[in-house]
């Protein structure tokens, strides 16, 4: 078979064949494929899409390119989580507990931030002695023991994904439907959880803007998960502003803190019990309302918080954190952003607001760049909110210069419209999709 007809196949609008992606997917893993030829390859799939059946083919190929990971000597239902990635979505920190502390085993691998979004590894990284690089064995126990262990993807964890997702970066094919479904659904198979709940951003700060993609997407994958028989549901959440108000690593693991002891604002506490309560109904913890219930009286007992202590502890990392987390917050320059006008804020560009976080040093520019774990923002007004001119509206948190401080308040300044009328508040959560269908709220 010859790389260059399976490209034109498919810039011609063909489909392909099982084989034909398993040669793709096998010679992006075995390096035999040169890039330009893989490059060219994902644009014809942005340009010409891929119907269902190619979807899974490609997914399932790019789960077996590496590692497999072998849950099955760990009791009970695994459940895992993914969200498609957003600004300031501490999801995982917050629900993983939640989850754990009912009983239902939580083993999850999980990665770095890309581009405008924080990753989980990293928000955990940032915990000090904290361990997110550890052998399966330790790793298998650690869950058996305590219920509950995150850790980061392996070197050879879907290394399909690893080379295509860099070059899919770097060649503006990022936000092509079939290519998203393949790249998360190919990690969550090879992650070996049983069921898997997706959250699927949509807005300005997501890779899916619109919402009639998103539900595209999420179908999408929900379908996927059926024919590798990994139960799957997923919710469409809102990306149009930053989830809470702590934009970056160490920022965002002191709010999922805070919601985990029941300080944090009435939204964002909604926001995880709902989530951590569709990841019960998912491990068959009893009908919605009852997990509902249970997800409620993880975190009002504190059971939850207890359960993240053990998972930093049994991680080597010092669970001080949890008492005082503002020890995390030892960034050298904290900088107050005023507004610039009175009025309502009526919309935030959150991939901008993003963008200021990583320019103050909360992200990666670059694959292997180091971050800054105390980098960040916190958000002291949002959308909705009346503000006077001089008011502050976001402190920032850096470690960099007077220039990278500044390009940051003109990035942050420019992501936010201001107007005179209160806009109408904005939905967290937009649907639910699982294999019986959809309901939107
Ligand atoms: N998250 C992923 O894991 N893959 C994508 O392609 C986009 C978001």
């Amino acid at each position: 078979m010859l790389m260059y007809n399976v490209i034109v196949k498919k810039r011609d609008g063909g489909e392909l064949t099982k084989e034909e992606i398993e040669f793709f997917v096998d010679g992006v893993a075995n390096r035999s494929i040169p890039d330009y030829q893989i490059a060219a390859f994902l644009m014809a799939v942005f340009l010409r899409g891929m119907n269902a059946r190619e979807t899974a083919d490609l997914t399932l190929a790019m789960t077996n390119s590496g590692d497999v990971a072998d849950l099955s000597s760990i009791p009970g239902i695994k459940v895992d989580k993914h969200s498609t990635g957003g600004v300031g979505d501490k999801t995982t920190l917050m629900v993983t507990p939640i989850v754990a502390a009912a009983g239902i085993p939580v083993a999850k691998m999980t990665g770095k931030g890309m581009g405008h979004a924080c990753g989980t590894v990293d928000k955990l990284d940032a915990i000090p002695g904290m361990r997110t690089s550890i052998g399966k064995d330790e790793f298998i126990q650690i869950v058996k023991d305590i219920g509950i262990g995150i850790v980061g993807q392996t070197e050879n964890f879907v290394p399909a994904d690893k080379y295509t997702y860099a070059l899919r970066d770097v060649t503006g094919t990022v936000d092509s439907i079939p290519l998203i479904a393949a790249s998360v659904m190919s990690k969550k198979i090879a992650t070996g959880a049983d069921r898997i709940l997706l959250d699927v951003k949509t807005g300005t700060g997501a890779y899916i803007k619109k919402y009639e993609d998103a539900v595209t997407l999420a179908k999408t994958m929900v379908d996927i998960g059926r024919l590798a028989n990994r139960r799957t549901s997923a919710i469409i959440t809102d990306m149009n502003i930053p989830l809470g108000t702590h934009v970056g690593n160490a920022l965002e693991t002191i709010e999922a803190i805070t919601v985990l002891k029941n300080e944090a604002s009435e939204d964002l506490t909604d926001f995880a019990l709902y989530v951590a309560a569709r990841m019960l109904y998912l491990a068959e913890a009893g009908d919605i309302e009852t997990c509902e219930g249970i997800a409620k009286d993880m975190l009002r007992s504190g059971k939850a918080l207890e359960k993240f202590r053990q998972l930093i502890e049994a991680q080597g990392g010092d669970s001080a954190v949890i008492d005082d987390p503002s020890v995390l917050r030892d960034a050298g320059i904290v900088t107050e952003i005023r507004a610039e006008r009175s009025g309502y804020i009526q919309c935030m560009d959150t991939t901008r607001v993003g963008m200021a976080g990583l320019m103050l040093g909360a992200g990666r520019e670059s694959k292997d760049a180091l971050i800054d774990y105390s980098a960040g923002i916190i958000l002291k007004k949002k959308p909705g909110d009346y503000i006077e001119k001089e008011d502050v509206i976001a402190e920032f948190y850096t470690n960099k210069n007077e220039e990278a401080r500044s390009n940051a308040k003109e990035e942050y300044l420019a992501a936010i419209t201001m107007g005179d009328e209160q806009p109408p508040p904005q939905k967290l959560i937009h649907a639910y999709v699982d294999e019986a269908g959809m309901t939107e709220y």
